[in-house]
C-alpha cells in the first residue's frame, strides 16, 4: 500500500464508550446514523464496532450507502433515510434493508413493490423537512411499519419551544399508527430526557465525540485524532513572509515545518491564523495562510523535529466548529479522503 502523509487516528473504544454513554442516558435501544460514511469515519468500521459493543439499528440516508456497507453482520438492521424513490426498486431487491418511506409517493410505490415486507415511516411534525404529514396518517393501510420516525429541529436548544410541540404531536402521530417501535431523537434528543426516547434512538453527532448541544458543553469522548508528516524544515528569516497572500511576516528567525495537510483534506481555510499543531502537549501555531494541501507551524517550542515526523492537528471537531462559524458535522463529514484511517482500541 502506499504510504499516505496524512492520517487519522480512530478510536474503537471512545465510539462504543459514547454509544453506551447515550444508551445510558436514556436506558431504550439505541441505534446509531452512519451515513455520509460514518460522518466522515468510515461508515463499516463504525458499523462493526457499535455492533460488537452492542448496537443493533444502523440508519443511512441513500441506497447506494447501504450498499457500500456489503453484508451486515449478525443482527444488524439497516433503515435508508431518504426511503423508497422512483429509482430504488433494484437497490432494494437486493438489499436487506428497510427504507424510511417520507411521502405518500413513497407509501405507495413500496405498497405496490413490496407489499410483505416491513419498512419504517417518517411522519413530519413541524421540521418540514422529509416525512408524511399528520393529516396523511389514515391513508397507511397495508404497510407493515416497523418504526415509526419523527426528526427534532431543535434538540440542540433544550429550551426551545419547538421540541415540546414536536413531542406533542409525535406523541399523537404515535397514537394513529401501529408500528413496532417508535423513534424521536436523534444525539440532542437523548439529552433532552426520557420523554423524548420512545423505543429507539438515533444518535449520530456525539458517537462520534462532538457536542450535540448548541452551547458546545462536551460530554463526549474524543474519537478523531488528525496527524500530518512534516514534509520540510526550515529558517523563515526575519523579515520573510510565508505563503499565499504573504500574509505572515517573521519578526525574528522562526523554525518553521511544512505539514501535509489543507483545507481539501477538510482542515479549514478559516483555521489560518488561529490554528495550532501539536507536539505531545506543545502548541505549535499555525503561520500564515492554509493552502489546498500544506499549513506551515513555527516549532520553536518543537523538540528534536526532523521531516518525515508526525505532529498532530488541533482537529477537536467541536473547537474547529466555534473557531471557524460552522458546525461540527461539517468538520466530520469533511475530513478528506486523502487521510489514511487507522483505527486503533
Ligand atoms: C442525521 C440524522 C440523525 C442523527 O442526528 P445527530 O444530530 O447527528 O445525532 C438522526 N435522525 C435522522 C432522521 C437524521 O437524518
Amino acid at each position: 500500500m502506499v504510504h499516505r502523509p496524512l492520517r487519522l487516528r480512530l478510536s474503537r473504544a471512545a465510539l462504543a464508550d459514547n454509544w453506551r454513554q447515550l444508551r445510558e442516558l436514556c436506558g431504550v435501544e439505541t441505534g446509531a446514523a452512519i451515513k455520509a460514511d460514518g460522518y466522515g469515519l468510515g461508515a463499516r468500521e463504525v458499523l462493526d464496532t457499535l455492533h460488537a459493543a452492542g448496537a443493533r439499528d444502523f440508519f443511512v440516508s441513500t441506497w447506494s450507502e447501504a450498499e457500500a456497507l456489503g453484508d451486515l453482520p449478525e443482527g444488524a438492521r439497516l433503515a435508508v433515510l431518504h426511503g423508497f424513490g422512483p429509482d430504488d426498486a433494484a437497490a432494494a431487491k437486493d438489499i436487506a434493508a428497510r427504507p424510511v418511506l417520507n411521502s405518500m409517493g413513497q407509501v405507495r410505490r413500496w405498497r405496490a413493490a413490496f407489499a410483505d415486507r416491513s419498512c419504517d415511516l417518517m411522519v413530519d411534525t413541524g421540521m418540514n423537512r422529509l416525512g408524511v404529514a399528520m393529516e396523511e396518517l389514515g391513508q397507511l393501510d397495508g404497510l407493515r411499519i416497523d418504526t415509526l420516525h419523527s426528526h427534532l429541529a431543535c434538540a440542540d436548544e433544550a429550551d426551545h419551544p419547538m421540541n415540546a410541540a414536536q413531542l406533542a404531536r409525535f406523541v399523537e402521530a404515535k397514537g394513529k399508527v401501529a408500528a413496532k417501535r417508535y423513534s424521536l431523537a436523534n444525539s440532542a434528543g437523548v439529552l433532552l430526557g426520557r420523554d423524548y426516547a420512545f423505543d429507539l434512538t438515533r444518535p449520530g453527532l456525539a458517537l462520534y465525540g462532538a457536542s450535540p448541544v448548541a452551547d458546545g458543553a462536551w460530554m463526549f469522548e474524543q474519537v478523531v485524532r488528525a496527524e500530518a508528516q512534516i514534509l520540510q524544515l526550515k529558517t523563515l528569516h526575519a523579515g520573510e513572509a510565508i505563503g499565499y497572500g504573504a500574509t505572515f511576516v517573521a519578526e525574528r528567525d522562526t523554525p518553521v515545518a511544512i505539514l501535509n495537510i489543507g483545507y481539501a483534506d477538510g482542515y479549514p481555510r478559516n483555521m489560518s491564523g488561529q490554528g495550532h499543531a501539536r507536539q505531545g502537549g506543545t502548541m505549535l501555531p499555525l503561520l500564515g495562510r492554509v493552502s489546498m494541501d500544506l499549513v506551515a507551524v513555527d516549532v520553536a517550542r518543537g523538540r528534536d523535529l526532523r521531516e518525515g515526523d508526525w505532529l498532530a492537528l488541533d482537529m477537536v471537531p467541536s473547537l474547529i466548529a466555534k473557531a471557524v462559524g460552522i458546525s461540527a458535522y461539517e468538520v466530520l463529514t469533511g475530513l478528506g479522503q486523502r487521510f489514511e484511517r487507522v483505527w486503533e482500541d
